[in-house]
């Protein structure tokens, strides 16, 4: 389960990101859901973007419920208004949350050339690194957008983990982590689905949400 910003954001969104924030108040119902559900320790939280939210929200609601997550962070955005510093990054990784790459600029990876998808890949794990004093190997996929040479490049650059946005399961020790990003449209009972491992594929979703939207749920 992917999540992106919460609550209000601090900064102008990218086109098509609003769906993509979710307020407080939800975030905090759904992960009620995942600390009470009998699946908890399947259920993987992730975050993606390096939304300031990250730290000021979710983290101490997920510290609240014994919950951990991973967050993928765009290193070009570090320190800027709206999103984690490196105070942050460290802060979040010294409570035991996982931290790992988005790139550096929230770009379409499949659609670069080698050299921009290596500085994409290299660069931002590089920086991490620096800033957490450890190896950072897990990777998160921006738009979903990735081909077999992104994949490749993720291998050759020692990432061991590419969390994707296809939707339903995803084995736990596989290299490609399908995941489902949870939107404000989403429905409350697709939402449920998703948590009892209902929801498959990224086509059960579309018409789950597809069907909200045409009020059939
Ligand atoms: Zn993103």
């Amino acid at each position: 389960m992917n999540f992106h910003g919460i609550g209000t954001p601090e900064r102008a969104l990218e086109p098509g990101e609003a769906p993509f924030w979710i307020d407080e108040g939800r975030f905090r119902d759904i992960v009620g859901q995942i600390a009470a559900h009998p699946a908890r320790e399947r259920i993987r939280i992730t975050f993606d973007d390096g939304n300031r939210s990250d730290r000021t929200i979710a983290l101490p609601v997920l510290q609240a419920r014994g919950l951990r997550a991973d967050f993928f962070v765009l290193t070009g955005r570090i320190g800027q208004p709206g999103a984690l510093d490196a105070g942050d990054i460290r802060a979040m990784r010294a409570a035991g949350m996982g931290i790992g790459s988005h790139g550096v600029a929230h770009r379409h990876w499949s659609r670069l050339d080698a050299a921009a998808l290596r500085e994409e890949l290299a660069g931002s794990k590089t920086v991490l690194e620096a800033l957490l004093g450890e190896k950072v190997t897990a990777a998160a996929v921006p738009f979903g957008s990735y081909s077999r040479g992104v994949l490749a490049a993720l291998r050759d650059c020692g990432y061991d983990t590419a969390w994707t946005s296809d939707g339903g399961k995803a084995d736990p020790h596989g290299f490609l982590r399908p995941r489902t990003s949870v939107r404000s449209d989403m429905a409350p009972s697709a939402l449920t689905m998703l948590l009892d491992g209902r929801m498959s594929s990224l086509r059960h979703l579309r018409r789950v949400l597809g069907m909200a939207h045409k009020r059939l749920l």
